[in-house]
């Protein structure tokens, strides 16, 4: 009998070509990456998503009509955990947030002129985009606390705020805003989401946010963006106006299993560069690190970590493909927070197996701490989510306080 959730005979031809590919083109060209920075290795990473083109590999998560291989989400769970092995892997394959939140939020609701602008150049690898939501004078974890207002004017929108960390902002070509377009509405339908495009008068990107002393560049980066008079037309709405909390909450659903998924890749990468550390370092003659007890410990409890988190996100991405992302909300929070803390505890336990060299550019581990430290905070805060479950689990034992 076939294991749970293992790849369906659809999924397992292009899981097996994902992993050749990661292993043979990508893995190799991580020195480079870890040396010079994403927008330093642009034109060969380009050649690289024309090679994923070419061995049919590109956005696997897409349906078919758009370009990609239609896979639900428990197939495209072992795809993304492939190509989390490397920090070259999604983006290879089209697979890279924020795009994928956007391409799956204009596919769902976007108007047929706004799929065809820009949600094609997107599914096509032609242009980036990104996503302003949060703001810096407002705590991101209420996300229907906004100060940017989208006015009525004519037929347009004038739009002016300020936004942070809006990753991919470098070089992308549209922007989905969330503003206000009815401050006096119920909170939840105060919001709309509102494509903006890059060029458009009065947006500029103030600076990249240095995380962890790397400002990065291009999609490796974070940036803080304000919107001065920013005029688009009504007609760049996405959905209904008021919507944009419920738009919100589509969008980051499948988002924050596809980082869980993603983190699943990256823990595994990391136990196997641990795991060939604790073979071949020697703390003395013929005494592999690997002959202490506390590393065979370590490794084996890192292993059960790993185990247990993969479980999760594939019994959630089954839940969800069979129930829909209703149904699997609770899944969904908890595979964020659990996936994202055994990530920490997987990848701090790497560094220290490897010493001073687990801290180098040499090995992708310190580029994974750097950036991967956020996974307990994007796509909402630990707390946020277990709160979330918590209240659940309590009104269904007949807690009645709201709040
Ligand atoms: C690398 C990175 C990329 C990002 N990319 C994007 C992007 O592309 N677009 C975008 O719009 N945003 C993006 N964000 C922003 C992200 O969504 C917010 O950082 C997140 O929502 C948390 O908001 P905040 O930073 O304002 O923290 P706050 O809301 O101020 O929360 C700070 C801390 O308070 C605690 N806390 C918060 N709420 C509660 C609670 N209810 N109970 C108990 N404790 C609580 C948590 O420990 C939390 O970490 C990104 C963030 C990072 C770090």
């Amino acid at each position: 009998m076939a294991r749970p959730f293992a790849p369906s005979d659809v999924a397992q031809p292009l899981l097996d070509r994902a992993r050749k590919f990661v292993d043979d083109e990508l893995i190799p060209r991580e020195p480079e990456l870890l040396a010079k920075g994403f927008v330093a290795m642009l034109p060969e990473i380009e050649t690289l998503r024309a090679h994923a083109k070419e061995k049919g590999l590109w956005s696997p998560f897409l349906p078919k009509a758009l370009g990609g291989a239609g896979l639900g989400l428990t197939d495209y769970a072992h795809v993304s955990e492939a190509l989390g092995r490397t920090p070259l892997g999604h983006y290879a394959l089209n697979c890279q947030a924020p795009d994928v939140g956007n391409m799956e939020l204009l596919h769902a609701f976007g108007t047929a002129a706004q799929q065809e602008r820009f949600l094609g150049p997107l599914t096509r690898g032609e242009i980036r985009s990104c996503f302003g939501m949060t703001e810096p004078e407002h705590a991101g974890s209420n996300p229907v606390w906004l100060s940017t207002r989208a006015t009525k004017d004519g037929d347009d929108y004038v739009l002016n705020g300020h936004k942070w960390f809006t990753t991919g902002a470098d070089g992308a070509a549209f922007c989905i805003v969330m503003a206000v377009t009815d401050p006096d509405a119920p909170p939840h339908a105060r919001a709309s989401q509102i494509i903006v495009p890059m060029d458009t008068v009065g947006f500029s990107i103030v600076r990249h946010l240095p995380v962890m002393g790397e400002p990065g560049g291009g999609w490796a980066s974070h940036s803080e963006v304000l919107l001065e008079g920013v005029r688009v037309p009504q007609s760049h709405r996405i959905g209904e106006e008021g919507a944009g909390f419920l738009l919100a909450q589509e969008r980051l659903g499948p988002g924050r299993i596809h980082h869980a998924m993603r983190w699943i890749g990256i823990m595994e990468r990391a136990f196997d560069l641990a795991v060939q550390r604790a073979v071949t370092r020697e703390l003395g003659p013929n005494k592999p690190l690997g002959s202490q007890h506390t590393v065979q410990a370590q490794l084996a409890h890192l292993r059960a970590t790993i185990a247990q988190a993969r479980l999760m996100v594939l019994d959630c991405a089954h839940q969800m493909d069979s129930e829909g992302q209703q149904a699997a909300r609770e899944s969904i929070s908890m595979v964020k927070w659990v996936a994202a803390r055994a990530l920490g505890e997987v990848l701090d336990a790497a560094i220290q197996l490897h010493g001073g060299a687990g801290l180098l550019d040499e090995l992708p581990l310190a580029y994974w701490w750097r950036h991967e430290r956020a996974a307990r905070i994007y796509d909402g805060p630990d707390e946020v989510h277990m709160a979330s479950v918590g209240k659940k689990i309590l009104q269904r034992a007949g807690m009645r306080r709201k709040d």
